[in-house]
Order: structure tokens, then C-alpha cells, then sequence
């Protein structure tokens, strides 16, 4: 069996979710090396690497199918040297076992088990704390075999109706400057709604942010849909980025003018059983809320809405106790805090 021939990344991934592959490496006519490492887990090693260290995640949520296909269909075009990568490149399909399920996840939310979270307060790892501590290995070791710049785009799409179809989350980068050029970036990603994060978290985008250095990022491409069901015209302008960054390509890159940026407000975790919103369930990601109004109540306190109006974004008072039910963001200027 020569190594992606038989079967694509994505169909192999499906057929061995719980398996740990051997590795495996095929070296294709122009040179670029494609080295399976385990499950879910592909490098792309340039004939010669021009100096940018890529991961694409997707999968971190199993059922989040439109991020798999993307990051399958440009391995595929390396594959077939349609893509010349240029740059060191990690792909990584996050949980297998939640793909094969078509679930979010199989026993808890794996993007709250990174940066170690994964063995904090338990004896033994179930599926995704193991899962989420061989990701920080094979990120690890990828950042730190490649000289030069690091990113990582960590790709979802999100269970509910969005007012801002895609955007993404700016890990906190601890008072370092935030980057306009990234916000441009991901504008011609079709992405140009932006959250800055101002406090750490257990995120596998802030993982490499933090820990790497990494310009890193939790990137919402829409909304969640089966394998087969995804409208992949919508995530056109966001593959074909990836294709210009992996080919060292000149990249789309819109004025920044074509961005709107919001800060976190409030970061509210549910501290009980007792946790209820005010608005509905289904209530649409960047749903506005006027100043002071309830937004939730627990144990009889009132959780409000500060003195400028925010909107709600990832509503969810199902998640475990100590665990985010809900983040809230206002506008914001691109000021001095950017470089
Ligand atoms: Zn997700």
C-alpha cells in the first residue's frame, strides 16, 4: 500500500480511529515529503522549507465536518502536486473517534484539555484527555524541529446561527501586541469578525500561542453540518488562502478597514446546577444585549450585562460545572495595543 493512495487522509482517519497507525512516508515527484505520524496526524516536510511552520487543526470537535474537508481536500492537492507546499506543515485531524461518532465529542469538550488540563485532577486519561496529550506532543515537536515563524489555525464551525458567520478567537497574548497583519490574513480567509481574548485559557489555539509563540488562532467558519450536507462555496476564500499560504504564494490580504475586532467583556462560568439564561436556546452567536439586562441567573444572583451594550457568543448552560456557559464581546478600536 503506498501511503495515500488507496485511501485519502480523511477515509483512512475514519478507518482507524482507535488504532495507532505506524508511520508511514512517501516522497512525492517534486520532492515534498509526506510523513504519516499516527491516527490523524500528517507532516508535510517541503524539498526545501521556506522558513513558515504551519498547523491546520480541524476535528477538535468531531461533527465540525466542513474544517475536516478543507484541510483533507488541500492535502489532497499537495497529493496530487496540484499545491506545492513550500512551508513545514502539520495536519491534524483532532478526534476520530468523535468523527466516526458524528458527535462533538465522545466523554467531554476537547478544547478545554489543552496546555496539560488534560491530566489536571484525574488518575487516568479517558479518550479525548489522551487524544488532546498526544496533539501537544506532535504540535511540540513539530514547532520545535522547524527554524522560523509559527502559526496554527485551529478550525471550526459552531452549533448555532451566527449574526457574523465566520470569526475568530485571538488567544490572550499575555500584553504582546496583536497583529494586524493576522487580522488581514484572516480577512481573506472570508473571517473578518475577530475576538481578542484577555485572559488564559485551556484552548488548543492558545496552547501554541502561549506556549510556541505561535500566531495562533480558534477560526469559526460557520455553521456545523454533516459529511456531504456542507456548501463548500462558502469555505472557498478560506481553502484558497490556505492553498496561497502553503505555496509561500502572495496571500489575500484586505485592508484592515474590512475587519470589525471585538474585545471579551465577560468570560461567565456556570458555578451550579441552578445556571439558567433569559434568552432562548437557540439564541443566534453576536445576539445583542442593551446594557444591564439579565442575561442569567444562578443560585438568585442576576448575571448583567455591563454599561455598554454586549453580545453573546458560544451560549451553552449544559456544560459541566466550573466549565464557560457563555462569552460576551463589545466593539473595539484597532489602537495602539496592535503591531
Ligand atoms: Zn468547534
Amino acid at each position: 500500500m503506498v501511503l495515500f493512495e488507496q485511501q485519502d487522509f480523511l477515509a483512512q482517519t475514519l478507518a482507524n480511529p482507535t488504532n495507532s497507525l505506524p508511520f508511514e512516508q512517501r516522497t512525492l515527484d517534486n520532492g515534498t515529503q509526506i510523513r504519516l505520524l499516527d491516527t490523524g496526524i500528517v507532516e508535510v516536510q517541503p524539498a526545501a522549507p521556506q522558513g513558515k511552520n504551519i498547523v491546520l487543526s480541524c476535528a477538535v470537535h468531531g461533527n465540525e465536518t466542513a474544517p475536516i474537508e478543507i484541510v483533507n481536500q488541500l492535502l489532497n492537492d499537495i497529493l496530487s502536486g496540484s499545491v506545492v507546499c513550500q512551508h513545514r506543515l502539520l495536519l491534524l485531524m483532532g478526534n476520530p473517534q468523535a468523527m466516526v461518532a458524528g458527535t462533538r465529542g465522545i466523554e467531554e469538550n476537547m478544547n478545554r484539555l489543552f496546555s496539560g488540563a488534560h491530566s489536571k485532577g484525574v488518575d487516568s486519561l479517558n479518550r479525548e484527555r489522551a487524544r488532546a496529550k498526544q496533539l501537544e506532543q506532535a504540535v511540540k515537536s513539530f514547532f520545535e524541529a522547524g527554524e522560523g515563524e509559527r502559526f496554527h489555525y485551529d478550525l471550526h464551525t459552531a452549533i448555532r446561527d451566527s449574526k457574523r458567520e465566520k470569526f475568530a478567537v485571538y488567544p490572550f497574548r499575555h500584553g504582546k501586541p496583536w497583529r494586524k497583519e493576522q487580522i488581514r490574513f484572516l480577512a481573506g480567509c472570508g473571517v473578518n469578525t475577530i475576538l481578542l481574548s484577555h485572559s488564559p485559557t485551556t484552548t488548543f489555539s492558545y496552547f501554541s500561542s502561549n506556549e510556541f509563540g505561535a500566531d495562533a488562532f480558534t477560526v469559526e467558519l460557520g455553521k456545523v453540518k454533516p459529511f456531504g450536507q456542507n456548501d463548500m462555496s462558502r469555505f472557498e476564500a478560506c481553502l484558497a488562502q490556505l492553498r496561497l499560504l502553503v505555496a509561500n504564494e502572495p496571500l489575500m490580504m484586505p485592508e484592515l478597514s474590512e475587519s470589525v475586532v471585538f474585545d471579551v467583556a465577560q468570560v461567565i462560568n456556570k458555578h451550579s446546577e441552578d445556571f439558567r439564561f433569559t434568552f432562548s436556546d437557540d439564541a443566534a452567536n453576536f445576539s445583542e444585549f442593551a446594557p444591564d439586562t439579565v442575561l442569567a441567573n444562578e443560585d438568585g444572583n442576576a448575571i448583567r450585562v455591563g454599561d455598554k451594550a454586549e453580545s453573546i457568543i458560544f451560549p451553552n448552560a449544559n456544560v459541566a460545572i466550573g466549565q464557560r456557559a457563555l462569552l460576551t464581546v463589545v466593539p473595539t478600536e484597532i489602537g495602539t495595543d496592535f503591531e
